[in-house]
């Protein structure tokens, strides 16, 4: 990781500080967002998170969620003026500014000094100061990371440590992921000392699903499954038709493609999902078949070796199509993989 010099130098002095992350943010990208702002208001800063899409609702408990601006139509003005008015730009939880759609051409415009804080593979080159840790568990890690290494651990509260934690918790598949090593449980174990109810954290953001959302997942675990076994992949194609029928809120797909890799003999799981602006697609592998290379070859996309993501504007159809086309490249690849998963030589 970089320095800390030169941050610690850039957050001496009271600035205005705002606070992006990528769109549809999960509980890493807000956690994170919502703790460093935090943690910068006690320190004296103004700050400001600044949100390129909407959220799940599953995410609103989290202590500065009131003040948070989603980017829209009605708020780019508003968004505009902070941007341009900005001393310093925090990017969180992403790595390309194409990450952030519209809001990316502000920041780029913004003369303010960029700081980057993010744990995925292949970071882009745009921000003064980077703190980059792609072996980081989550971003919320490298959060900790940084107060605790600006000195500042006293700043640390329940409000900052629930943040944290649920960036954690989420991104490493509740603590199953061998991410979730001994420094991160050692972290999770600093922050209970603010009385945080981690059973109350994963009841909020798993148990509080709506009587739909869960009807939608039986239907796409019973009508909208395909397993393609001789390329130890299995995934799923909701279309927006699926979506409108089970009236679909920002959030009730997440999580979805997990099952598809829940399944024995399972390497790869892909969720294709035709949104309005195009087709989003999600992956999730086991071992060691990168499905961040994958998407970035493919799809537009990146992500992490094993959770990654990417879009495609061939229409619906045609984004199924080809990766029917491309699965057979790599049928080797994934053979490999699935031996390597169950020992098998
Ligand atoms: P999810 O499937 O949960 O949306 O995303 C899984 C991981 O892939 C996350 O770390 C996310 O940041 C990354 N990811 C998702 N979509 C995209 C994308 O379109 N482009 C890139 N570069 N990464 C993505
Ligand atoms: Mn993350």
């Amino acid at each position: 990781m970089q320095d800390l010099s030169e941050l610690g130098q850039l957050l001496a002095t009271p600035k205005k500080i705002i606070i992006t992350t990528h769109q549809k943010p999960d509980a890493d990208a807000l956690g994170s967002s919502l703790a460093w702002c935090r943690y910068l208001m006690k320190k004296g800063h103004t700050a400001t998170v600044i949100t390129p899409t909407d959220y799940p609702q599953f995410l609103e408990w989290m202590q500065g969620n009131d003040d948070v601006i989603v980017f829209s139509d009605k708020t780019e003005s508003e968004c505009q003026e902070l941007m341009k008015s900005a001393d310093v730009i925090c990017c969180l939880d992403f790595n390309a500014l194409a990450r952030i759609g519209e809001l990316g051409d502000l920041v780029k415009a913004s003369a303010a000094k960029k700081v980057l804080i993010d744990h995925h593979l292949a970071p882009e080159n745009f921000a003064d100061l980077v703190f980059s840790d792609t072996k980081a568990a989550a971003t919320a890690v490298l959060i900790y990371d940084l107060i605790v290494g600006l000195g500042d651990k006293a700043f640390l509260d329940i409000y900052i440590a629930e943040c944290i934690y649920a960036g954690i918790m989420t991104d490493t598949g509740s603590f199953r992921y061998p991410s979730a090593d001994r420094r991160v449980h050692l972290i999770v174990a600093d922050l209970m000392l603010f009385n945080l109810d981690n059973a109350r954290i994963h009841r909020l953001i798993f148990d509080t699903s709506t009587e739909e959302r869960l009807r939608f997942l039986g239907y796409a675990l019973s009508e909208r499954l395909y397993v393609l076994n001789e390329y130890y992949t299995a995934f799923f194609t909701i279309s927006a038709k699926d979506l409108e029928r089970f009236h679909s809120q920002t959030g009730d797909t997440e999580g979805l493609v997990n099952y598809a890799l829940s399944m024995e003999g399972i390497v790869l799981a892909i969720l294709l999902i035709e949104r309005e602006d195009g087709v989003k697609l999600s992956f999730r592998s086991k071992g060691e078949f990168s499905v961040s290379e994958f998407a970035r070859r493919h799809f537009n996309g990146g992500g992490h070796r094993n959770a990654g993501g990417g879009t495609s504007d061939v229409g619906f159809s045609e984004t199924v199509k080809k990766l029917m086309d491309i699965l057979p490249t790599y049928k080797e690849q994934l053979l490999e993989n699935y031996r390597k998963e169950k020992f098998v030589c």
